[in-house]
């Protein structure tokens, strides 16, 4: 038994990986694996079909909003989100907090004016910027909800006025509940929270789209994507039929307002022991932590290594922190199970009596 806690690709549903497993080998009794079979056929449409509804069922998206599955990563909406909704005489606003926001910047450049209204640079992004103002002139705010990198998280929407949102929301859709009205367009990969990587869902308003006037290719116009139905070109379709199958189980589970409250509880552990622990600390502000992403620090340095060692003993594996920041990380995605948290403060609490 392991337990979990890589930052992406990562820890899924063991029920949706079995039942993905049974799919390869004979999808639906067709005497046929679900990657041999047409993207086209009635039986994959009806799943691209579920993978949509439950998006928009499990997020409470309306009509006015269009579902897309597409390949790329997350890292291709960087440039496709400005180039779709950015006319090149219009500005928009972003906010820098960490190494994905700093990407989607870069690529943003290109196809309008931005300005940088927020950052957390200056303290390594250990926090979430606040108290700004949002000029309205702006197309749009864009944030990164969740700072898989930094292991800082929006608890609350920054207040921007009545400019629209657009976010990554890579690390924590499907987390916990948001207001879906103030956002034009979310997206996010699903090899973080929701899938295997390949697949990366898009969730735009309609009425956002068809307003820019340069020439997009046709792979990277939204507009192309919604009238195919995802299937302008050929879907990553073990990526989005292994997506559904967790939001299958999100749903049976409760959805996403019972799993916010499983990862409020689940993080609470973790922060808990590392507050309590002379050992330990975080270096995230403490308004800002994420319940995705914990990242912590050991204040000798030189016993690293020997409690990354403990953690492997006990069966708990992904723990390295990510090299801008160092220690380590436990990423809590909705399938980390509270018991895999109990093991981890476990080791920490037995690491401090035998070194502390
Ligand atoms: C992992 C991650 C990305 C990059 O995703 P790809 O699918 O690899 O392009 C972007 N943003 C955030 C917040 C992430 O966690």
């Amino acid at each position: 038994m392991k337990y979990n806690f890589y930052a992406g690709p990562a820890i899924l549903p063991r029920e949706v990986i079995e039942e993905s497993a049974r799919a390869i080998l004979n999808f639906n009794n067709m005497g046929l694996s679900l990657i041999e079979i047409s993207h086209r056929s009635k039986e994959f449409i009806a799943v691209m079909d579920e993978a949509v509804e439950l998006t928009k069922d499990l997020l409470g998206a309306g009509s006015e909003y269009e579902v897309l599955f597409l390949g790329g990563g997350a890292s291709l909406q960087f440039a496709m989100a400005p180039m779709n909704l950015l006319d090149d005489n219009q500005s928009a606003a972003y906010t820098d907090t960490g190494t994905w926001a700093s990407k989607a910047i870069k690529d943003s450049k290109l196809y309008g004016k931005v300005d940088v209204i927020a950052s957390s640079k200056d303290k390594n992004y250990s926090y979430i910027p606040k108290g700004y103002e949002v000029d309205p002139k702006y197309r749009y705010l864009h944030i990164t909800t969740n700072n898989t990198i930094f292991g800082t998280q929006y608890k609350k929407l920054p207040e921007s006025g009545g400019v629209p949102l657009v976010a990554d929301m890579s690390s924590d859709i499907f987390s916990r509940e948001f207001d879906i009205d103030r956002f034009d367009l979310i997206y996010a990969g699903a090899q973080k929270n929701m899938g295997p990587a390949g697949a990366t869902l898009v969730i735009v308003r309609k009425s956002a789209l068809g307003k820019v006037s340069r020439q997009l290719p046709a792979m990277m116009n939204y507009s192309n994507h919604i009238e195919a139905g995802s299937m302008y070109n050929t879907p990553p379709v073990f990526a989005v039929y292994t997506s559904m199958l967790t939001l299958r189980w999100i749903k049976q589970k409760g959805g996403v307002g019972a799993m916010q409250k499983l990862n409020e509880a689940k993080a609470g552990l973790l922060y808990d022991e590392i507050d309590r622990n002379p050992m330990f600390y975080t270096p995230t502000a403490s308004d800002d932590r994420s319940d995705m992403n914990v990242c912590f620090l050991m204040n000798d340095k030189e016993l690293e290594g020997a409690f990354l060692a403990k953690c492997k003993e006990a069966g708990c594996v992904g723990l390295e922190g990510h090299r801008s920041v160092g220690g380590f990380r436990a990423s809590l995605y909705n399938a980390m199970s509270e018991e895999g948290i109990r093991v981890l403060t476990d080791v920490m609490r037995d690491f401090e009596r035998s070194h502390g």
